[in-house]
C-alpha cells in the first residue's frame, strides 16, 4: 500500500448464492468481481456506473457492509491500519467510528418520530463517545453549525424540512462521529439540480475543512465532472476504466465511459445529438457475457471481444482502461 492511500481493495470480491432449493440448482450472483482500487487519502474518489454495476456493493463491502467473498480490503490512517475483513469486536467498533455512509434517500432515512438534535446525537450516544447530556449537545450544535444547519431546527422534527435541509440533517448525522473515509451513495440523486450544486458544494468545503476522505457513488458521470478527483467506472460488477477526473472527461478510453459521457447534456448546440445511445440493458450478474463483460452493448465490438477478456493497462500516470481497442 502507498503511503497516501487511505483504502486499498485487493482482488475483492462479493458473491451472493441465490434461488434454488434442498436439491440444488441455485446460482452465484457475483456483485463485485475481482476489483483492486486505491482510494487517496483526502481525496473525492468517484464511482460511477448503471444501476446494476455493483457500485453500491462495493461501498458497502469497504464499509464492511457487505460481506468480502474473495480478496481484501486495507483501511490506513495515521492511527490504525485494519484488514477490514478481520476485524476483531473491538477493531469492528473502532472501524465503525472511522468510516460512515450517508445514505441515498434523505426522506427515508431520517426516523419521523426523533427531533433533528436526537437524530443526529443518536451515534455518539449508541458509540458512547460522549460522557454527558450536555457534552452530546455541544458536537450536535458544532456539526449542525458546520452543516449549515440553523440552531433552532434541532428541536424540530425531519417532515419540516425540505429535501435539501433533510440531506445537510443526514450529512451531520454521518459527521459527529468525525469520520475519516465517508461513502456518500447517490447522495444528491433525490434533490432538485440546484439543490445537488448546493449539497456537493457542502461536502467539498466539509472534506477539506475535517479533513475527510469520500467514496461519492453516482449513477450520472455528470455530478461527478466538477466534484471528484479521481473517476473509477463500472460495468457489471467490475471496474472497466479509472482515471484522475480531468483526463477521463478529456480523454476517456473506454467505450462504456465514451457512452455514459456523451449522454451528458451538453450547452454547444454542435454537439446536441451527437449522444451514443447505449442499446440494451446492463445483462444479469448471475449470467455474464464472455470475453469482455461489455461486448453485448459496445458499438465497436468484434468477434474478439466475445471471447477473449481484456487486459486491465495503463494509458497514462493512473489512467487504467480494460478494453482490446483502448488505444
Ligand atoms: Fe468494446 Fe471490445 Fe473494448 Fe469490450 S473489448 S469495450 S467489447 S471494443
Amino acid at each position: 500500500m502507498t503511503a497516501q492511500s487511505h483504502i486499498q481493495v485487493n482482488r475483492l470480491s462479493v458473491h451472493y448464492g441465490v434461488g434454488g432449493s434442498l436439491f440444488g440448482g441455485g446460482g452465484v450472483l457475483k456483485a463485485v468481481d475481482d476489483i483492486s482500487l486505491e482510494i487517496p487519502r483526502g481525496s473525492f474518489f468517484g464511482l460511477v456506473g448503471e444501476s446494476g454495476s455493483g457500485k453500491t456493493t462495493l461501498g458497502r463491502a469497504i464499509l464492511k457492509a457487505a460481506p468480502i467473498s474473495e480478496g481484501e480490503v486495507r483501511y490506513v490512517d495515521e492511527e490504525v491500519d485494519y484488514d477490514v475483513g478481520r476485524l476483531g469486536k473491538k477493531e469492528l467498533k473502532d472501524y465503525r467510528k472511522r468510516t460512515q455512509l450517508i445514505f441515498q434517500d434523505p426522506y427515508a432515512a431520517l426516523s419521523p418520530r426523533m427531533t433533528v438534535r436526537d437524530i443526529i446525537a443518536e451515534p455518539l450516544e449508541v458509540m458512547k463517545l460522549t460522557k454527558t447530556r450536555a457534552e452530546t449537545d455541544e458536537r450536535v450544535r458544532e456539526i449542525a453549525a458546520k452543516c449549515r444547519l440553523n440552531l433552532e431546527h434541532l428541536r424540530r422534527f425531519p417532515h419540516a424540512f425540505s429535501g435539501g435541509q433533510r440531506q445537510r440533517i443526514s450529512i451531520a448525522r454521518a459527521l459527529v462521529c468525525q469520520p475519516k473515509f465517508l461513502v456518500a451513495d447517490e447522495s444528491v440523486a433525490a434533490l432538485d439540480v440546484s439543490i445537488q450544486a448546493d449539497i456537493l458544494n457542502l461536502l467539498k468545503s466539509l472534506q477539506k475543512d475535517m479533513d475527510i476522505t469520500f467514496l461519492f457513488i453516482s449513477h450520472d458521470l455528470s455530478v461527478v465532472a466538477h466534484t471528484c478527483d479521481y473517476v473509477a467506472v463500472m460495468y457489471l460488477g467490475a471496474i472497466v476504466e479509472m482515471a484522475p477526473s480531468r483526463r477521463l472527461f478529456t480523454a476517456p478510453k473506454h467505450p462504456y465511459t465514451k457512452a455514459l459521457l456523451s449522454a451528458i447534456p451538453s450547452l454547444d448546440p454542435d454537439d446536441r445529438g451527437r449522444a451514443q445511445k447505449l442499446e440494451g440493458e446492463i445483462p444479469s450478474p448471475l449470467n455474464k457475457p464472455s470475453g469482455c463483460r461489455f461486448h453485448t452493448r459496445c458499438p465497436i465490438a468484434t468477434a474478439r471481444c466475445a471471447a477473449e477478456t481484456p487486459e486491465w493497462k495503463a494509458h497514462a500516470p493512473g489512467h487504467f482502461a480494460a478494453c482490446h481497442f483502448a488505444e
